[in-house]
């Protein structure tokens, strides 16, 4: 991936659009900042177009929070691991078609827990009892229904929806609260509460925040695209790889400055090196943004950093376990139910997906930060009790992965929330132009945040209004000749369908 070591200004101008050798205009020239999915999608579209691209990449892989780890010999992945949204809408799908990659669907559309559909799982009591499939169903239900009376349109219950009735914003909990309060019969006791718990824990890893942070006003106003959730059978890795290939990418250039004068961009990466080009793109995440590990001269303006501060960054952490042989029972999830969301459990089986035997149990919110806080051995140890407590004979894992996205410099986090109380056009914000300085990434995308065709889809958008404008300040005439491949592949949409599974 790492190419020739042009990594001095000289060396770029020559390069770029200004050199002094040349009398013809060269192609402008764009840095991009980041290696996820963004970043990639942008220096993709740009060098398509013909434009000088280079992309700075402060870890030595590309793919950011999508990350597929193959040190079990098969795909596990410890980032992203659904496509939401199996659709030809879906921004990913025609890459997904062409790649014939495989999807395991987990869910049908409007499902209330998201990734799964009701009768996908099986949840167990910290005793070890199975709860019994009617009540898990019936719980399920009457969680439906609170939600409704939280927020819709058509109230089941005849009641004014919580939200309708509060101006000001509040947290989901909160608002069930209030709903549990007017209906006492929604409210349960025993085994169906620890049920109630599981269902809200499974809504917090949906936001990777715990339900008493997430805005009322927002927590339903995401454009779901239809078509279910399907996890990637093979990792995301490939697409990543595939998208990547041929462009000029430098890893372990990590970015700690960006200069604007004079029209051009300056950009100095750790260890002295500067690149400088016509614009650039910004796409690292959200909490490397708020931790100022990037000092940006000018500085940025006011809205801007109330955008970046006023979004969340919620959490979710994974631990892969894999085994010898398969010993749960044949379930997409294995679900532990407790008095309280945070002590719920959820073990993803992806031996119902993939035929591996692995078990991959993921944790959000507070509890995805305390967890990262235990060593990987202790984070294990954790894990397999709550295995042991509904499978007593669970032996421990050959293998493990831990994962920490929370503490990860370059991640900082593992992808944004809606926070009670601020304002609705942070996202809008974050994503806005600062003279050639472009922002994308998956909070900078207004309809899909915190998922990888949103952040997909968001470096396209920065790459179009970037190209848009160079195009007309360098005065090129007609760049793209070369079609792009977004374009080269959705003519396979038509011939080639999405490879879907469900067992
Ligand atoms: C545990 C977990 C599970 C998830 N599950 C799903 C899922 O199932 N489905 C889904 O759609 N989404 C999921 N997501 C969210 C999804 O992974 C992200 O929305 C998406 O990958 C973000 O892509 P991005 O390009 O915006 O950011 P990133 O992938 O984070 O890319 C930013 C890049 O910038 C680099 N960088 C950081 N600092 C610097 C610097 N100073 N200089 C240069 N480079 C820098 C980083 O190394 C990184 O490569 C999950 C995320 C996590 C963490």
């Amino acid at each position: 991936m790492e190419s020739n070591n042009l990594s001095s200004c000289e060396d770029f101008f020559v390069h770029g659009s200004f050199s002094p050798f040349e009398k013809q205009p060269s192609s402008p020239s764009v840095i991009v900042i980041g290696g996820g999915i963004s970043g990639i999608a942008a220096a993709r579209a740009l060098t398509n177009a013909s434009f000088k691209v280079t992309l700075l990449e402060s870890r030595d892989r590309i793919g950011g929070r999508v990350h597929t780890d193959y040190s079990f010999g098969c795909p596990v992945d410890i980032g992203a691991s659904w496509l939401h949204g199996v659709c030809n809408e879906n921004s990913l799908a025609p890459f997904i078609r062409l790649l014939g990659l495989k999807l395991y669907r987990t869910s049908g559309d409007n499902s209330i827990l998201y990734d799964h559909d009701l009768e996908s799982y099986a949840l167990f009591g910290l005793d070890g009892s199975q709860v019994p499939q009617e009540l898990v169903s019936k719980v399920g239900e009457i969680f439906e229904k609170i939600l409704k009376e939280v927020n819709d349109f058509f109230p089941v219950l005849n009641a004014v929806k919580v939200r309708e009735e509060h101006q000001d914003d509040m947290s989901v909990m909160h608002a069930i609260s209030i709903v549990l309060g007017k209906h006492p019969e929604l409210r349960q006791e025993g085994l169906a509460d620890q049920v109630l718990q599981w269902y809200i824990c499974r809504m917090e890893a949906w936001f990777a925040a715990d339900v008493d942070a997430i805005s009322l006003k927002n927590w339903d106003q995401e454009d779901v695209l239809t078509g279910g959730h399907g996890l990637m059978v093979h990792g995301y890795n490939p697409l990543i790889e595939a998208l990547a290939e041929g462009l000029n990418i430098r890893l372990k250039h990590r970015v700690q400055k960006i200069v604007q004068r004079n029209n051009r961009v300056i950009v100095k990466a750790e260890g002295g090196r500067h690149f400088v080009a016509d614009a650039a793109i910004i796409t690292v995440p959200l909490g490397v943004l708020k931790a100022n590990l990037i000092e940006f001269e000018p500085r940025l303006p006011d809205w801007k950093l109330s955008a970046i501060s006023d979004i969340g960054v919620g959490m979710e952490n994974k631990v892969a376990l894999r085994f010898n042989d398969v010993f749960w029972p044949n379930v997409e999830v294995l679900g532990v139910v407790a008095p309280r969301s945070y002590s719920c459990g959820y073990f993803l089986n992806l031996h119902k997906a993939t035929g591996n035997p692995v078990l991959v149990y993921m944790a959000a919110g507070s509890f995805a930060v305390d967890l990262e806080r235990l060593s990987d051995d202790k984070a294990v140890d954790f894990v397999m009790l709550q295995l042991q407590s509904i499978l007593p004979r669970a032996p421990r894992p050959e293998q493990y992965l831990v994962s920490r996205w929370g503490s990860d410099i370059d991640s900082l986090g593992s992808y944004s929330c809606d926070l009670v109380g601020k304002p609705p056009d942070l996202y809008e914000r974050l994503r806005a132009r600062l003279d050639n300085l472009y922002f994308a990434g998956e909070a900078a995308s207004v309809d899909h945040s915190g998922s990888v065709h949103g952040a997909y889809s968001s470096g396209l958008w920065a790459a179009a209004d970037c190209r848009r404008r160079l195009e007309v300040q360098c005065g090129v005439p007609d760049l793209l000749k070369l079609a792009s491949l977004r374009e080269e592949m959705s003519s396979s949409e038509i011939m080639v369908p999405l490879q879907i599974s469900r067992m």
